[in-house]
């Protein structure tokens, strides 16, 4: 509702103050659907990656905070202006870089009402629905993966997080040590605590590793084999050699879904090697996990069972916006010995229930379960398959075409869909610089977006499918980019003396 001098009404007649009036949060919604669903519609209009510089949209915006109350019209008018065209396009069919997500309808859908809702998911009691709920749609996740009873699933903002916490579990298994009380410093007798990693594990492991005082000179970055999977003797190795040093062997990150390459790690053997040592497995499945909804993909997650803790990102492969990052532990005791911290302010007495906080170390909430419910719901769960099976295809198709052209190699097995490769140099020029020219040429063309990665030293390109709204010709239209680049790059290469 506006004054007529163009302010907004923010009081009402009796001179109460609130928030913006109903009929004015209606109008700005109904608007709001629209914007949502035309950028949906028409995202491809857009370059993937916004062709503008560093500081651009902070010129375009006011350095100050407006003293005065603004039409929620207008600041809808600055986003449409501003914000909408000059981010990167997560949501475009034509992104495939990193893991590249969704957010589907669905999950749009829910996001936005949860923050209707606003609901704080502490304590059962401060959100019944939203902690059974909660707990409920992790336990779909679940049986989606094939997963005994048993493992119990909370959700966390991300992979990273969860990473943290199961690390923060298993060092708190060490009961001697009692760190949990006692803490790390000044404690000559504690030895340094080691956890293993391939050295194609994601770098959230280092990130838990120097949260918990571990040191990052802890993290042990085994050698992988030529698929990129951790190397079981490498680990069986390293673990009495550290014994043999007086250090402290606590867990092995392992991984079914690498950054780079998307490779698994070998499950069982290191489920053996962590049983036989006492270490607790980890098993960061933040992107690879949602294959595992493919029965027939399923053996590639051998041995996902015997972890005590898997991470699982919906917000990466299973078309939930982020951020939805399922955190499955085998034993959920183990968890809240670790974190619970209940003061007097949030004793409510109830006997029986879940309380989410206790879970790790955030108190706040968001609701995330909703829009996880309503993916699931909205899709079925052989819709998921049916998407992922899709995605794999695509990168299958696109890898073949990369393996039947003399120029390219592909330098990575292909499991789901991820293709990593390179152009081969073929004038004697430097072979990384002409696939680091590669990218940025194909990147500023604007209807695609590629990244890359390092592979046995040298610098590899990515294409990563899993945008719900890719389709066949999108990833074409990646392939003839990438060779019209390549072609062109090596024309001027070509007659350059
Ligand atoms: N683990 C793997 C295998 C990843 O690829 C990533 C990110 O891409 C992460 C963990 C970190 O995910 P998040 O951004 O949810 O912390």
């Amino acid at each position: 509702m506006n004054k007529p001098d163009g302010g907004r009404m923010d009081e009402r007649a009796d001179g109460w103050l609130g928030d913006i009036e109903p009929a004015e949060f209606r109008a700005a919604a109904h608007r709001v659907a629209d914007l949502a669903a035309d950028y949906l519609e028409h995202v491809e209009r857009f370059s993937v990656a916004p062709p503008i510089s560093p500081g651009e949209v902070t010129g375009r915006l006011p350095p100050a905070p407006p003293e005065r109350a603004e039409p929620v019209a207008t600041v809808l008018d600055d986003y449409l202006s501003i914000i909408e065209p000059n981010v990167t396009h997560w949501n475009h069919p034509g992104f495939f870089a990193y893991f590249a997500v969704s957010g589907s309808g669905p999950g749009i859908l829910g996001e936005t009402l949860a923050a209707a809702l606003n609901v704080n998911t502490m304590l059962w009691h401060t959100g019944p629905a939203s902690t059974e709920l909660e707990v409920l749609v992790c336990d779909w996740l679940r049986q989606m993966l094939g997963l005994p009873d048993g493992f119990h699933g909370h959700i966390n903002d991300t992979a990273s997080m969860s990473t943290l916490l199961a690390l923060g579990a298993a060092r708190h298994r060490l009961a001697d040590l009692d760190i949990r009380n006692r803490g790390l410093a000044g404690r000559p007798e504690v030895p340094p605590l080691v956890v293993y990693a391939s050295e194609h594990a994601h770098s959230s492991a280092d990130k838990a590793a120097l949260t918990l005082g571990l040191g990052l000179e802890h993290v042990r970055r085994l050698r992988a084999d030529d698929a990129y999977r951790l190397d079981p003797a490498e680990l069986v190795s390293a673990i009495a050699r550290d014994r043999g040093a007086g250090k402290c062997p606590l867990a092995v990150v392992a991984t079914a879904g690498t950054t780079s390459t998307t490779s698994v790690d070998p499950l069982p053997a290191l489920a053996d090697i962590c049983r036989r040592e006492g270490l607790w497995m980890h098993v960061d499945a933040a992107y690879g996990g949602a294959a595992a909804i493919c029965p027939e993909l399923r053996p590639a997650f051998e041995g996902l069972e015997e972890a005590d803790s898997i991470v699982v990102n919906p917000h990466k492969w299973l078309f939930t916006p982020i951020d939805c990052s399922v955190l499955l532990v085998r034993d959920p005791a183990q968890l809240r010995d670790a974190y619970s911290v209940v003061p007097a302010y949030l004793e409510t007495g109830e006997a029986g229930v879940t309380n989410l906080m206790d879970y790790g170390i955030q108190l706040g909430r968001r609701f995330r379960a909703l829009k996880l419910w309503m993916v699931i719901r909205a899709f079925g769960v052989e819709g998921l398959r049916a998407r992922i099976r899709q995605h794999c295809a695509l990168a299958r198709e696109f890898a073949d075409w990369v393996e039947a052209d003399p120029r390219f190699d592909l330098v990575a097995p292909v499991p789901f869909s991820v293709v990593c490769f390179r152009a081969r140099s073929e004038y004697g020029e430097d072979e990384d610089d002409l696939n680091r020219a590669l990218l940025r040429g194909v990147n500023a063309a604007g209807p695609v977006f590629l990244s890359s990665t390092e592979l046995s030293g040298r610098f590899t390109l990515r294409l990563a499918v899993g945008n719900i709204r890719t389709e066949p010709r999108h990833v074409e239209q990646a392939w003839h980019l990438v060779q019209r680049v390549c072609a062109h790059l090596r024309a001027e290469r070509r007659r350059q003396p």
